[in-house]
């Protein structure tokens, strides 16, 4: 269980990594490359901060991802696709 008192400490928003939700996923996104103008807007709605850009790509940490959405529906090229997990 978490401490609730150590958590006045952290910032909130990016790298704010409490829990390990990738295991939570029912649905995983999937970013196309090729439709990806690095607006960062994905990145600024992701409610894990799972979401940074790496060498003008936009990567997704796994491990934090719950599969939300949220990411695909603000994207305004529509790049990111929701796949179900196998
Ligand atoms: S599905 Fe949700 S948690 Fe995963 S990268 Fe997109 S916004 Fe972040
Ligand atoms: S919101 Fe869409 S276009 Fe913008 S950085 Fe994220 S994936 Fe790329």
């Amino acid at each position: 269980m978490t401490n609730l008192e150590n958590l006045s400490n952290i910032p909130i928003g990016k790298e704010l990594y409490i829990v390990e939700t990738g295991d939570w996923k029912v649905l995983t996104p999937f970013i196309q490359l090729n439709k990806c103008n690095l607006c960062g807007i994905c990145e600024l709605y992701c409610p894990t901060g799972c979401m940074f850009e790496n060498e003008k790509i936009v990567e997704i940490n796994m491990q934090y991802c719950k599969g939300c959405g949220i990411c695909a529906n603000v994207c305004p090229t529509s790049a990111i696709e929701m796949r179900a997990e196998k």
